[in-house]
């Protein structure tokens, strides 16, 4: 069972809505007769992928994606892989990768670039949370909803060991010292 003792309210509905209608009107002026693919990271963008293209008027069409990170350790980062590749023809579309929280920022490197690799018109990133001091690897982040320190948060598609994905709001978890 999940203790919400520990949650602290982070996003409100309203927030979101709000981050989502905002980063939408930027997307729909950037892509304005255009067809953009936009390529969910699975499993944490399903909930913001579902918000973020109802909000769009231009040409949206959906992809999804999901990495592993193989053999990582304390000490090493391990190499990412795809349990779920592209299965798109990307040659001269434009793509937009959708993150819902961007930390090291290696898996979102890794699928920079086999989308360039797959011949996208271009690559862009939009993401609703940006740890943005944590990164490790870079890559341009056109989209970000909101930057945030580093503290681990849960709901609206983010787990806690694959629970409260499901939770509408987004939380900060803090336990009493
Ligand atoms: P990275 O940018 O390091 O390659 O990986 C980012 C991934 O780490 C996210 O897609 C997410 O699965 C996970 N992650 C990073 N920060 C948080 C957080 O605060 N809460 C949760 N639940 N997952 C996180
Ligand atoms: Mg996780």
């Amino acid at each position: 069972m999940l203790d919400h003792r520990h949650f602290h309210k982070y996003l409100s509905r309203a927030d979101i809505e709000t981050l989502v209608h905002d980063l939408a009107t930027r997307i729909n002026r950037d892509y304005e007769g255009k067809t953009v693919v936009l390529v969910g990271v699975l499993k944490g963008s399903f909930l913001f992928m579902a918000d973020l293209v109802r909000a769009l008027t231009v040409d949206a069409r959906v992809e999804f994606v999901r990495m592993n990170s193989l053999g990582k350790t304390k000490e090493s980062p391990g190499t990412v892989v795809f349990a779920k590749d592209i299965s798109t023809d990307f040659r001269g579309k434009h793509a937009l990768i959708v993150e819902q929280i961007i930390d090291s920022g290696r898996a979102l490197k890794f699928l920079y670039d086999r989308l360039k690799a797959a011949g996208a018109e271009s690559v862009e990133v939009a993401t609703l949370l940006d740890k943005n001091d944590k990164r490790l690897v870079e890559t341009p982040v056109k989209y970000v909803g909101r930057k945030t320190k580093d503290q681990f948060l849960v709901g609206y598609g983010l787990d806690l060991e694959e629970s409260a994905r499901n939770l509408a709001e987004v939380y900060f978890l803090k336990y009493p010292n």
